[in-house]
C-alpha cells in the first residue's frame, strides 16, 4: 500500500473508532467517516474502469455492463474491508424484488453487504424496501461535506474519485480475485469471502484486515 493511502486508511480507522467510542464531538471525525462511505460508493464504477483499462502488456478485457458487474461489485466489498468493515455476502444474482428508487423500471444487479459488527444485524435488503443507487448516495454524501457551499461540490466529488481509483490500484489482485469468485459461484457468503482473502490478506497489509480475521480456520 503507498504511504498516502496507508495514512489516508489510517485516519479513516482512527475516526471509526472514535465514532465507534460514542465519541461524537468533532466534526473532522464525522466528515472522514462520510467521505469514507462516499469512497466505498464510488468504488464501483472505479472498478468498472479499471477492469476495463487493460494490462501493461496490453491485454484488455474489453467488458459490457453485465460482465463488469462482478468487478463492480468486489470493488465495493474490497473498498470496505480495506476500512475495517465485516464482509457479509457479495452477489451478481439480481434481486427484481429490490427496486432502485427514483428509476422506473431497475432493480437491484448485484450487490456487496458488510457493516462494522461482525455479524449482519439486517439483511441487506427487508421486503418492500428501496435501493438507493450508488450515484445518489455518493451525491447526497458529498453534499454534507460541503456543508451549504456548492462550490466545494467538483472538488470534493473528485477527491473521492481519486481516493477511490487509488485504493483500488493497491488491492486490485483481491478484486480480481473475488470477482473470478463471483463469475463462478454467484454469490459468496461471509465464510467464502474470508477463506479467499484470509491467506492473502499479509500481502497487502496488516492493519486494516481486522475484519477478516474472526472466523478464519
Ligand atoms: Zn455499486
Amino acid at each position: 500500500m503507498t504511504p498516502e493511502n496507508r495514512e489516508y486508511v489510517s485516519s479513516v480507522l482512527a475516526a471509526k473508532s472514535k465514532l465507534k467510542a460514542g465519541d461524537w464531538s468533532d466534526q473532522n471525525v464525522w466528515n472522514t467517516w462520510v467521505e469514507s462511505t462516499a469512497v466505498v460508493c464510488a468504488g464501483g464504477k472505479a472498478g468498472e474502469r479499471r477492469a476495463n483499462r487493460g494490462s501493461d502488456d496490453g491485454w484488455t478485457l474489453a467488458l459490457d455492463h453485465q460482465g463488469l458487474i462482478p468487478y463492480h461489485e468486489a470493488s465495493h466489498l474490497l473498498l470496505a474491508i480495506v476500512f475495517g468493515d465485516f464482509p457479509y455476502q457479495v452477489t451478481i444474482e439480481p434481486r427484481p424484488d429490490v427496486r432502485i428508487a427514483g428509476e422506473p423500471g431497475y432493480h437491484v444487479g448485484g450487490y456487496a453487504h458488510y457493516g462494522h459488527a461482525p455479524l449482519p444485524k439486517e439483511p441487506a435488503f427487508r421486503p418492500g424496501h428501496e435501493a438507493e443507487d450508488d450515484e445518489t448516495q455518493i451525491a447526497r454524501e458529498v453534499a454534507v461535506l460541503a456543508d451549504g457551499d456548492e462550490s466545494r461540490v467538483p472538488m470534493i466529488r473528485q477527491r473521492i474519485e481519486q481516493r477511490a481509483a487509488a485504493l483500488l490500484d493497491d488491492v486490485w489482485p483481491w478484486v480480481m480475485v473475488v470477482a473470478e469468485a463471483l463469475i463462478h459461484h454467484r454469490t459468496l457468503g461471509q465464510d467464502e469471502i474470508r477463506e479467499i482473502l484470509a491467506p492473502r490478506r499479509g500481502q497487502w497489509d496488516a492493519q486494516e484486515s481486522e475484519s477478516l480475521k474472526c472466523g478464519v480456520t
